[in-house]
């Protein structure tokens, strides 16, 4: 755990946005001091997620498990990349708002409705580190803009294996609801296979899911062929 961590814990949560205000503020983009996305760099970001710009729209060829649909804004590299480095792992939460803003976009765009959004829960030690969770905050920018409501409903269970296991967090309305899961990174889909198959259990009528990036780089054979 970072020396940054440890004050966040031992101060909470509102303290958290105070250690966040002193972060080094430099662009994600082009490091220019004194902001986290200048106004050139989160012009260029989006413009790069929006929708259909550098990623044709589709499936993977092998859809993974019980999902609907997964979609996503733009390939994992370049300033997309760093935004959500900046985000998942420097602890600055600021640019959850350009990256949940393309999700809502592109979701309005290319997906199939919902009635509420879905984080995918991030690790644990991922959360003690940053102070958050990088997913739910990309959900609660995406679900303003797109009038959904937004449901902490997955936690993950502690398992011996690599693979994350989620299981849903009793008394959340699940039931009979279709439902968008909200994450960062997409690779072959796998993680978000698993959090559809514990929704469905629990009652879902559809699980779809939608990414800021997709990282095809650590994709291993079979690749995923677009449709
Ligand atoms: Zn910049």
């Amino acid at each position: 755990m970072t020396f940054l961590a440890d004050i966040r814990d031992a101060v909470g949560s509102f303290a958290d946005r105070a250690v966040d205000l002193t972060l080094p503020l430099t662009c994600a983009g082009c490091h220019r001091a004194g902001t986290s996305l200048c106004g050139d760099c989160r012009m260029a970001l989006a413009a790069r997620l929006a929708a259909g710009r550098d990623v044709p729209a589709g499936r993977l060829a092998q859809q993974p498990g019980a999902l609907q649909q997964i979609e996503w804004c733009g390939s994992y590299d370049g300033i997309t990349r760093r935004a959500l480095e900046r985000l998942g792992d420097a602890g600055e939460r600021r640019v959850s708002e350009p990256l949940g803003t393309a999700i809502a976009n592109r979701w309005a765009l290319a997906g199939t409705g919902g009635d509420a959004l879905i984080p995918v829960p991030a690790p644990a030690d991922r959360v003690r580190d940053i102070g958050y969770d990088h997913a739910a905050l990309l959900a609660r920018v995406a679900g303003r803009r797109l009038g959904l409501p937004v449901v902490e409903a997955l936690r993950r269970v502690p398992a011996p294996d690599p693979d994350p296991r989620f299981e849903v967090v009793p008394g959340r309305r699940i039931f009979g609801r279709s439902l968008v899961l909200v994450d960062d990174v997409v690779t072959t889909g796998a993680t978000l296979a698993t959090c559809a198959a514990a929704l469905m259990a629990a009652g879902a009528t559809a699980v779809s899911a939608i990414a800021v990036a997709w990282d095809q780089r650590q994709l291993t054979a079979p690749r995923p062929v677009l449709a």
